[in-house]
């Protein structure tokens, strides 16, 4: 294993997690100094760093050891986790503490002229998601067969383009699935933002900044509750 003497955590640069999760680390007690490129934090009270990141890189970044930690989506650790297991046969990422932000749903939706009876009317249908080893377990846990169309983004829109009848996608209000003329059925994963790690087992002068860091974490998330 690595060692390093700063503890250095993924955070998405811009959008939906971005804001929350710095306002978290500041509420911590932690203050960081963003670097010209804005792509690098660095912590000014404690031996912490942050790296600025698209969220679907902070898995990745985690696995290989570049960093320690990361405040990502469930949806998106696990779908990583999964493909990671998938490939090499096991996964060291873990989720270390839910975050109370960010929260959304991996649900299936389909037409909204169609009745809902049960995951048993997937069978033979095309399902487009940005999700595939998550869906795809669904589909194997219940006993399914049907065709993962595998999109990056926009997959609301895949029905209307005549790629899938059915869409498993993220929700949170519900609005861009009624937008689509499509309506929620099952959950796969209920998500929010956590903290994720592959190894924790810190020899260096990391292990007493992490322990810091999650007993700040565990404070600030009991006084929200
Ligand atoms: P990036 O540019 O970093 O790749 P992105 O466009 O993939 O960003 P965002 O849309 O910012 O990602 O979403 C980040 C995370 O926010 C999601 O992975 C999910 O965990 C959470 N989230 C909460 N509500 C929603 C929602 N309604 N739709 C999508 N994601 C949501
Ligand atoms: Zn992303």
């Amino acid at each position: 294993m690595k060692t390093r003497d700063r503890l250095r955590i993924a955070v998405q640069k811009s959008g939906r997690l971005a804001d929350a999760s710095q306002q978290l680390l500041a509420q911590c007690g932690f203050r960081f100094r963003q670097s010209r490129d804005k792509l690098f934090c660095f912590g000014e009270t404690h031996a912490v760093d942050l790296l600025l990141v698209r969220d679907d890189d902070i898995p990745g970044l985690i696995a290989e050891g570049t960093c320690d930690l990361g405040f990502v989506g469930r949806n998106v650790l696990a779908e990583q986790r999964l493909a990671q297991v998938a490939e090499a046969g096991s996964s060291a990422l873990c989720e270390v503490r839910a975050l109370g932000f960010g929260g959304c749903r991996l649900a299936i939706a389909v037409p909204q002229e169609e009745p809902w009876v049960g995951p048993e009317q997937l069978q033979g249908r095309k399902i487009a998601t940005s999700y595939p080893a998550l869906l795809a377990n669904y589909l194997r846990e219940n006993r399914v067969q049907a065709d993962i169309v595998v999109l990056s983004g926009s997959v609301e829109i895949a029905p209307k383009l005549g790629k899938a009848e059915v869409i498993c996608d993220l929700v949170s209000s519900g609005a861009t699935l009624a937008a689509n003329q499509l309506k929620e059925t099952a959950v796969i994963l209920k998500s929010e933002a956590v903290l994720a790690a592959a190894d924790l087992d810190f020899v260096d002068e990391r292990a007493p900044v992490l322990d810091l860091l999650l007993r700040r974490l565990d404070g600030v998330m009991a006084v929200r509750e």
